[in-house]
């Protein structure tokens, strides 16, 4: 009669969670209610994560996959995996073995002449440190559950492949032996895994205070749970450019701005930003002011892009996590106090069609009337039109005069010549925008910000929307409207000033 398997003590994940925090494994496995609610972008990449998985199994195709029918029931991989590799097959998807009450479940398990290899997905461009560990534990698993491994290697992105026709999977993916690296691990791995298995046998929650912990290697899912004293707002997290100070204050028991004292060493900045709290301080830079708006002059653009970042080039001459623009908002004012335009872009997602050369083509169009393109942050859309340059010469030209003509609005709050205190030490747009015209609020829309924006497009242009289409596009146009809106509204309030 068949051995049953007991259900597993650890999994892998569970194992990095442990070695990250005591109480965020303890937390995982009792109160599972304390996490926190996932948000569309992070489902959005566990969702890319596993499509990246299932592609590069054409790298080594043809195998049988032992993917458990139910989450709950990895014990039924583990005893598949077993009997796949007892059957003689060579290739076998999602092998899980358990060792020791460890389950670990791989992405690619391959037999070559007659010696095993371990393959292990990542959808990053390189390998990350954590994947040693992640990789070490699970060359413990397998290799003391009977299998030995030649090698052992992460297959990540290769971000220098450029899509030409169908993608290609050997170009796609660059396979990176980590054996090296992992044998030397191997001693601790035993004692590592005694001491979560403690942890989880305790009878309270480990007492464990937040720290940088809590974001690296990667950020936890009970931060809400762990950080509620923190205040929302002003707290010391919130100071620009810290450089450890924050977690300093946090020692010394001061966890709102505004118990700063004052005789604490801060820049220049930074003072502002908790004076801005203590004393409701609003700073104006007059002198400074009239100097940026010397060099503002009609006619005017304001311009802003939206971006989706697909992992796997979605489009010829496009390369892995590439920014690629599917819309855009443009204003356009000829002289002071003259009517505004409004002009826009959102490509078509129907046929997933390669947005840009439509989208440039518009904008070289309707930019065309001489003036400056004023963006919020010109580094970015900056990008954008050199990559236009790059990647499609028949425009070059054009694209790099439009790059020329950019003119960046968030000068005069990133140097601090307007400060308020609603700011929050911040000089995006999100917070620039209510401090300075606080009738105007991306609150009441839809769709409030970037991300929002390049998850829902991407779900279109994938095919994987199920919301209403001609209700969410036109809640992408308000989105971008709003944006290059903004800026209007900004500009105009600097100049009154
Ligand atoms: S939020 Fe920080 S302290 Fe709390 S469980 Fe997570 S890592 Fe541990």
């Amino acid at each position: 009669m068949a051995t049953k398997i007991p259900p597993h003590v650890l999994s892998k994940s569970t194992f990095m969670k442990g070695n990250q925090c005591h109480k965020a494994l303890y937390l995982n496995k009792y109160h599972r209610e304390l996490q926190d609610e996932i948000s569309d972008q992070q489902q959005a990449i566990f969702s890319s994560g596993t499509n990246i998985g299932e592609l590069a199994q054409e790298l080594f195709p043809g195998g049988v996959d032992a993917t458990p029918e139910s989450y709950y029931n990895f014990q039924a991989s583990v005893k598949d995996t077993a009997e796949y590799i007892a059957n003689g097959e060579k290739v076998i998807y999602e092998a899980a073995f358990q060792y020791q009450g460890v389950l670990c479940a791989l992405d690619i398990l391959v037999k070559k002449r007659g010696k095993w290899y371990a393959y292990e997905v990542k959808s990053s461009t390189s390998v990350k440190g954590p994947y040693i560990l992640d990789t070490a534990l699970q060359y413990y698993v397998i290799t003391n559950s009977g299998i030995e491994l030649a090698d052992m290697s992460v297959v990540h992105i290769n971000n220098k492949y450029k899509r030409k026709g169908p993608v290609d999977v050997h170009q796609l993916f660059t396979i990176e032996s980590v054996l090296d690296q992992i044998l030397p691990r191997q001693a601790n791995i035993p004692k590592k895994i005694r001491e979560l298995k403690r942890v989880l046998k305790g009878k309270d929650v480990p007492v464990m205070d937040i720290g940088e912990h809590c974001h690296i290697p990667y950020p936890c899912n009970f931060l809400g749970h762990c950080w509620k004293h923190i205040p929302e707002e002003r707290s010391v997290f919130k100071l620009g450019n810290s450089r450890g100070k924050e977690w300093d204050l946090y020692k010394k028991g001061i966890y709102a701005m505004e118990d700063i004292p004052d005789d604490y060493p801060l820049n220049k900045n930074q003072r502002l930003q908790v004076n801005g709290w203590k004393h409701g301080k609003t700073h104006i830079d007059k002198q400074g002011i009239k100097e940026f708006l010397k060099t503002v002059r009609y006619p005017m653009y304001f311009f802003d892009f939206e971006t989706i970042r697909p992992i796997v080039p979605m489009w010829n001459n496009s390369v892995p996590f590439q920014q690629v623009p599917f819309q855009y908002s443009l204003h356009y004012q000829g002289r002071k106090n003259s009517k505004l335009q409004h002009f826009e872009f959102l490509a078509e997602h129907e046929g997933a069609k390669d947005p840009r050369i439509a989208l440039l083509e518009q904008l070289i169009e309707e930019t065309k009337k001489p003036g400056d393109i004023w963006v919020y942050n010109i580094g970015f859309e900056r990008a954008r039109m050199n990559e236009f340059a790059k990647y499609f010469p028949k425009y070059k030209k054009e694209a790099l005069a439009i790059a020329d003509r950019l003119r960046d609005l968030i000068i005069p709050f990133q140097q601090k010549l307007y400060y308020t205190p609603e700011m929050d030490g911040h000089h995006g747009l999100k917070y620039v925008l209510p401090a300075l015209v606080p009738d105007l609020s991306y609150n009441d829309l839809e769709i409030q910000e970037g991300g929002t924006a390049s998850v829902t497009f991407d779900a279109m242009i994938s095919g994987t929307f199920d919301g209403d289409v001609e209700k969410t596009r036109t809640e992408l146009l308000e989105y971008c409207k709003l944006d290059t809106y903004a800026m209007v509204r900004i500009m105009e309030k600097l100049r009154k000033l």
